[in-house]
């Protein structure tokens, strides 16, 4: 391709909303526009290298034996009904009538309507296994789009749907997906973990996150160098230190007037943080219903969890707030757990701490001396957000963490949606059981992003060969003269019999100029024409690392032989 063809709108500045380096440089280098916040176009060389990241997802699927089908991003409320989601989904949804007045929405995520196609087609265990995916565009209303396509409104996934006969088999398909994305992202060229997740608002047993690293990533990564320990911050659990071993002393009230904070109580009894028992109420208005969780002082309650303890989703979920406090006879500042008639819910470390401090549930009053099961009672389920430094809950070696994107997630959904949605098939018995079901997303375009992260430098993107736009760009520094022209054209021509995108850069541009937008965006090979044509002599570059090297016509097109073909 002709770079005086080709649509080339690199830019010297991003707007001041890009702060992260991929949103800056694919802005910058015209990879993408934005049309509102969260929504972009993709532009040419956006698009090619969109697609090549597609196709490495695709030819993976194929292999692992998954069928590509397309679906609508248009979904029939009744579909989200029959799984229970229409109600629990939260603003996130894009939801629209059509004229008839009937309520759809814009898919966020494919689980109904793939239940739904397979219980309309799949009839017998002869059928299965069958695992079905597409690449296809996403919806939803984030509360916060941002740095760029990290976060959008309008997105790529690639989704994936097996079933299985049961649980063994669905297992399987599991961790065959497992190694697919293990595979997909090595080829893409990312440095990532794999880590255990929270099975959130899709729901269902167990669920891995694959995580690029990065320092922008949105997430964080709690792992353990020992024995390989690795959560989301929103799954992870940890040890906290524990206090020391004392005997167990008698429930006494104590005055505490005016010290509602947990520091200012702990100061004031002059007792240590974490032996403070943290009390907080939330609210769910999914169930319209109150609760009571207690962490230690010294720890942050994990906002996933309380929404996990109500069963509901995080739209739903808040702290309660002071107005309801007091509806609920209760006294901001000294709620405890002891004589509360909320469900109680409890964070293993505080069922630890021996002779604790916990609010009395009356006006100016803590008690001293709190033991849990003797004084409180509850359930008990990990509520503190581990960091590093805590213990690993596995083989209690110190943990550690690191900032992550998340690129893809794996569920096991057993048969959450089978049941419900009655995605059955006859076994062997003659007898109708549901389906086994998994789940498996890829976000194409943060992946996308993900890649420039990890693969950039002052001057623009890096692209790994694989996923740039196109491979090779043959720059002549002047293509007016005759010499530097008849030498790029050859090159352009001899090159093209071996990979047909190729790019001529023969614009009648100053050659710091091309140089400029070439780095920019990012092309991995280059060819430099310049004054030494007359020689037959070549400047050739890598763009990761700046790496260059004089070579004659000859040595190039050998060189470019090696490194195009089969590209
Ligand atoms: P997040 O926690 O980041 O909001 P999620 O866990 O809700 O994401 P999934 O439902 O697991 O997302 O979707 C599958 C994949 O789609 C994610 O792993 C992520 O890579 C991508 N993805 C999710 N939301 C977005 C978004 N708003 N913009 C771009 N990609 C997204
Ligand atoms: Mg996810």
């Amino acid at each position: 391709m002709k770079a005086s063809k080709m649509l080339i709108p690199t830019l010297k500045e991003a707007p001041a909303e890009a702060i992260i380096d991929s949103h800056i440089y694919m802005l910058r280098a015209g990879l993408m526009k934005k049309l509102v916040a969260g929504v972009y176009t993709y532009l040419p060389m956006g698009l090619k290298s969109l697609q090549k990241i597609e196709n490495i997802i695709r030819e993976e699927m194929d292999k692992a034996g998954a069928q590509e089908i397309l679906s609508s991003a248009i979904q029939p409320k009744e579909l989200w009904e029959e799984s229970g989601r229409w109600k629990k989904y939260g603003p996130e949804l894009f939801r629209f009538k059509d004229r008839h007045d009937r309520d759809f929405c814009l898919g966020p995520t494919h689980e109904e309507i793939f239940t739904d196609l397979v219980r309309s087609m799949v009839k017998s265990y002869k059928s299965l296994p069958l695992n079905i995916y597409q690449i296809q565009t996403k919806y939803r209303d984030e509360m916060r789009p941002r740095f760029g396509l990290m976060r959008g409104r309008e997105f790529v996934m690639k989704d994936a749907y097996s079933f299985d006969v049961d649980e063994k088999a669905s297992n399987k398909s599991y961790m065959e997906m497992y190694r697919t994305y293990d595979r997909i992202f090595t080829r893409l060229g990312l440095k990532f973990k794999v880590v255990l997740a929270d099975t959130g608002a899709i729901g269902g047993s167990t669920s891995h996150q694959f995580m690029a690293l990065s320092e922008v990533g949105e997430s964080n990564i709690i792992y353990c160098d020992n024995c390989g320990y690795a959560a989301d911050e929103e799954k992870a659990t940890s040890l906290l230190v524990d206090n020391e071993k004392e005997t167990t002393k008698e429930l006494a009230l104590v005055s505490t007037p005016n010290q509602k904070a947990c520091e200012e109580v702990a100061s004031f009894l002059n007792v240590p943080l974490s032996k403070m028992i943290k009390s907080m109420i939330y609210f769910d208005e999914a169930s319209k219903k109150y609760a009571l969780f207690l962490v230690r002082g010294d720890s942050e309650i994990n906002f996933i969890q309380v929404v996990n303890a109500f069963k509901s989703s995080e739209a739903f979920v808040r702290l309660a707030s002071e107005e309801e406090i007091t509806s609920l006879h209760l006294p901001l500042g000294f709620i405890g757990p002891k004589d509360c008639n909320l469900d109680v819910f409890i964070d293993p470390a505080v069922t630890k701490i021996q002779n604790g401090v916990m609010g009395a549930n009356k006006k100016d009053y803590h008690y001293i001396n709190a033991n849990y099961e003797r004084d409180f009672k509850g359930t008990i389920m990990n509520l503190h957000i581990a960091h590093e430094g805590d213990f690993c809950p596995e083989c209690g070696a110190p943990l550690h963490s690191e900032r992550g994107i998340e690129v893809g997630q794996l569920f096991k959904l057993g048969t959450k949606y089978s049941e419900p949605m009655n995605c059955s098939y006859l076994n062997q018995d003659g007898k109708l059981v549901p389906m086994y079901m998994g789940c498996y997303g890829i976000g194409v375009t943060r992946t996308f992003a993900a890649i420039i992260e990890q693969h950039h430098d002052e001057n623009g993107i890096c692209f790994p060969i694989e996923v740039a736009p196109y491979p090779l760009v043959i720059i002549a520094i002047n293509y007016d003269d005759n010499v530097q022209k008849t030498l790029a054209d050859k090159l352009y021509e001899e090159l093209s019999k071996f990979n047909s995108e190729i790019i001529l850069d023969d614009r009648d541009l100053k050659a710091g100029f091309k140089f400029k937008d070439w780095d920019l965006i990012g092309i991995p090979l280059q060819i430099i024409v310049g004054r030494k044509a007359s020689e037959n002599i070549v400047e050739f570059k890598i763009r990761e690392g700046n790496i260059k090297v004089e070579l004659s016509y000859e040595e190039v097109m050998q060189k470019m032989e090696e490194l195009l073909k089969a590209k």
